[in-house]
């Protein structure tokens, strides 16, 4: 391929040009705020869950208490109606004799299920704790979690920026390749992890690294100036220089 030198060292700025933006957006796939972005929707995933469980064992515990308080009222009432009997006049003796019976064990049954109600609201305070708790570490995950998006947004923001700037500096100096050896960059660019072009410093490819043995050099040596040449080891494409130390 023939292309005057002025235009093969373009390639270098074009280089320069592709390498920064794919910096950009190698930094873009990887900043650490979208980790901590998944991390938070992970954590907050598995807060929720127990969340989730906690509010149910509160409601049956509330419901349980419900359940109690009903059970006390009606023990309470019963031993009530008991009394007024007994206070009534013309009570029969046998009678009294089983309502203060049923008067003893209203009263025993009462204080069972009082001493219940009693564990089962200190359970239930406990529980409300746990809610509670568990409520705030997820508002601290979602606060967390909303500080890193907007952080993610602001540097999303300036990448794009210069994102944007790039690629309209790559057009436009694209733009001033000829189409073959355009073709070729990027063609090379993609099998070479993205180096396409690549000085020949020192007698040393800065693609590979690779110092050019004596008939490579010698090959290059004999080129034309507006011959392309290629790299023999990586095949990039070769662009020489008065550093080239030919
Ligand atoms: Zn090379």
């Amino acid at each position: 391929m023939i292309a005057d030198p002025f235009v093969q060292l373009r390639l270098l700025d074009l280089q320069a040009v592709d390498t920064a933006l794919a910096q950009l957006a190698h930094r873009r796939r990887n900043l650490p705020e979208l980790a901590t972005i998944v991390d938070c929707e992970q954590r907050a995933a598995g807060v929720r869950a127990r969340l989730v469980d906690a509010e149910t064992s509160l409601a049956d515990l509330a419901a349980e208490q419900r359940r109690l308080e009903a059970d006390v009222e009606t023990v309470r009432l019963r031993a009530e109606k008991d009394q007024r009997r007994m206070a009534a006049a013309g009570v029969p003796a046998k009678e009294i004799t089983g309502l203060q019976h049923e008067v003893t064990s209203l009263a025993r049954r009462q204080g069972v299920l009082e001493d219940e109600l009693l564990e089962l609201m200190e359970n239930r305070e406990t529980a409300e704790a746990q809610v509670g708790q568990l409520q705030s570490e997820l508002q601290a995950i979602l606060a967390e979690r909303a500080a890193a998006e907007a952080a993610r947004d602001e540097v999303f923001g300036e990448i794009d920026d210069a994102l944007g700037k790039r690629r309209a500096e790559r057009d436009r100096l694209a733009g001033t390749l000829p189409a073959d050896l355009l073709a070729l960059y990027d063609k090379v660019r993609e099998a070479s992890g993205g180096v396409g072009a690549a000085m020949l410093r020192q007698r040393r490819c800065e693609g590979c690294r690779l110092e050019l043995s004596g008939s490579e050099l010698a090959d290059v040596r004999a080129a034309k100036p507006e011959n392309v040449v290629r790299c023999d080891n990586c095949r990039r494409i070769l662009v020489r220089t008065h550093e080239s130390g030919l």
